[in-house]
């Protein structure tokens, strides 16, 4: 069976602050520089979803992009945009809000909710030169 890969690109925007309390206010000023500043900050997030699979003969398709959208609205965008991710998304209440826990959280949320195909890497883009790729654990 021939196989592809799909991507869709979505976006969020979302404020953090990074900063590991078991170290000194000096580390982490150091550690994390301007994403350490007290009163949290924003990015213009970009999401690119990419989905392995088989193509199927009877649609073309690995699996629809606009499903794939719809199920980034449901689990990742309405959990994500808009949102002081420290404090309002209960996943960082334990974790630091870096680009790659952001991207672990997404393929936590999407990866078990693939229809057809399997979730293949997500890239996290946190500016336009800066991005993080994970492809699960
Ligand atoms: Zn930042």
């Amino acid at each position: 069976m021939p196989r592809c890969v799909v991507a869709r690109r979505v976006h969020f925007n979302a404020a953090h602050r990074l900063h590991n309390p078991e170290r000194s206010a000096e580390w982490n000023r150091t550690t994390f520089g301007p994403c350490n500043n007290p009163n949290y900050h924003g990015h213009n997030y970009e999401l690119d979803l990419e989905v392995e699979g088989d193509i199927d003969p009877e649609t073309g398709y690995v699996v629809d992009v606009a499903l794939l959208q719809q199920l980034a609205d449901d689990l990742i965008i309405s959990a994500l945009d808009h949102r002081n991710l420290n404090l309002d998304v209960p996943w960082f209440r334990e974790r630091l809000p870096s680009a790659e826990n952001i991207a672990r959280f997404c393929w936590e949320q999407l990866a078990p909710r693939i229809p057809n195909g399997r979730l293949y890497r997500i890239r996290l883009w946190e500016t336009p030169r800066n991005y993080v790729e994970y492809q699960g654990a």
